[in-house]
Parts: structure tokens; C-alpha cells; sequence
């Protein structure tokens, strides 16, 4: 799942990236308007959490836009303008839901979840591929409808490879995915993910395999098919 934040303010930016990354969302920072404008038009993000306080423009105006072109992600906006006037008009230009600042970051993340699982929000919700079935909201694994216990990297792996399935997955693409900046990665860390989770995905007999396509990444394929 793939978030933008729309913030100019750093600090916040920064805090609300990392609670969305700890739970497992690519997520895509804007502190402009026009950027944001820009960054909606050309990707398919599944949500935005929109500030309405921007330097170059008002928040407000772009959400009218985005809805007024038939853009229907869903909008979690975020001011601190806290007058019932002003959640009135946010609602009206179409956010779907409305946070005042300062709010928790647990908060935020509940309420984006809660937007992701709105019928006509982000579509992909469950992922199937063999026996295995993948909540990427609850970013819960069953294996022939029996829990499967996983690591959060391996949770994400395996919902980039299940998301193309029999598609080859570049070994990079895992790792832009799965770790920021700020994380050191080792080379070897991937596979030794992706080496664990291939042995809980056995263990449990998933009909799913993931193969190694040397030197370019992963690819995850059904073995009944
Ligand atoms: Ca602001």
C-alpha cells in the first residue's frame, strides 16, 4: 500500500512517515502543493493524509481539484485549524475523514487504516495466490485458513511479491521497499528473509513457491497452476 503525506512542516512529516512505514506502508512525503498536485495526477496512491496549511496554496482547494477530475483516493486531512466551520468545508471538498493537530500517531495510523478498509477506497485489500491469503490491512497471513506468524519484513516481502505474483520482482525493488534511509542494510539481508520465509511457507505446506531469479530478484509463483 502505497501512502503520500502532505506536509510541510518537517518534524511532522517525519513522525507521521515513520509511523506509517512501521506499519508497513511505502509511504511518499510532499511539502508543496504543487507537488502534491503533481504527485496525484501521475500515481495511483491508495491514500493521501493531506495538510491543509501549505506554503504555495491551500489544501482545500487541491482536494476540490483532485474530486472535481474524478479522483477518488481517499483523503485523511490534517489541520490544526480546529473550528467546526473548517471541518465542515474539509468534509464538503470531499476528505473522507479529518484529524486536528495535534493528534497521536497511533491515532493517524487507525484512522488511515480505517479509511483503506471503506468499501470503494483502496482496492487489494486481501491478496490471494495458491492457499495463501494476505490481509493488508490486519497484515495478516493464512495458509489454508490457518494463522501464519511472520516477521514484518517478511510480511513485507511477501505482499510485494504476492501483489505480482508471477511477475519477477527486482531484488532492489524489495529493497526501496522495505527500508529507508536510515536503515543499514546489509547485501545479504534480503535473502535471508526471503530464505525464512520460504521455509514458514513450507512448513505450513503454502501451494505457493518463491523462486530466485539469479541476479535480477524473486518471483512468486502458484505450484498447483
Ligand atoms: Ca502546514
Amino acid at each position: 500500500m502505497r501512502l503520500l503525506v502532505v506536509e510541510d512542516e518537517a518534524r511532522i512529516a517525519e513522525l507521521v512517515r515513520s509511523a506509517l512505514l512501521r506499519d508497513g506502508f511505502a509511504v511518499d512525503v510532499i511539502g508543496l502543493c504543487n507537488d502534491a498536485r503533481e504527485a496525484l495526477a501521475t500515481t495511483p496512491y491508495d491514500a493521501t493524509i493531506l495538510d491543509l496549511g501549505l506554503p504555495d496554496g491551500d489544501g482545500l482547494r487541491l482536494l476540490k481539484e483532485l474530486r472535481g477530475r474524478g479522483n477518488a483516493v481517499p483523503v485523511l486531512v490534517l489541520t490544526a485549524r480546529d473550528a467546526v466551520e473548517h471541518r465542515v468545508a474539509g468534509l464538503d471538498a470531499g476528505a473522507d475523514d479529518y484529524l486536528i493537530k495535534p493528534f497521536a500517531m497511533a491515532e493517524l495510523v487507525a484512522r488511515t487504516k480505517a479509511l483503506l478498509r471503506r468499501p470503494g477506497g483502496a482496492l487489494g485489500i486481501t491478496l490471494k495466490a495458491g492457499n495463501v491469503v494476505f490481509d493488508t490491512i490486519g497484515r495478516d497471513v493464512r495458509v489454508a485458513d490457518k494463522g501464519l506468524v511472520l516477521t514484518r519484513r517478511e510480511i513485507a516481502i511477501l505482499e510485494h511479491l504476492m501483489r505480482r505474483a508471477g511477475r519477477v520482482v527486482p531484488k532492489s525493488v524489495l529493497e526501496d521497499k522495505l527500508y529507508g534511509v536510515d536503515d543499514e542494510l546489509e547485501s545479504n539481508a534480503i535473502p535471508v528473509h526471503v530464505h525464512h520465509l520460504r521455509r514458514k511457507l513450507m512448513d505450513h505446506a503454502a501451494t505457493i513457491e518463491i523462486h530466485t531469479v539469479r541476479g535480477i530478484g524473486y518471483l512468486l509463483v502458484d505450484s498447483r497452476s
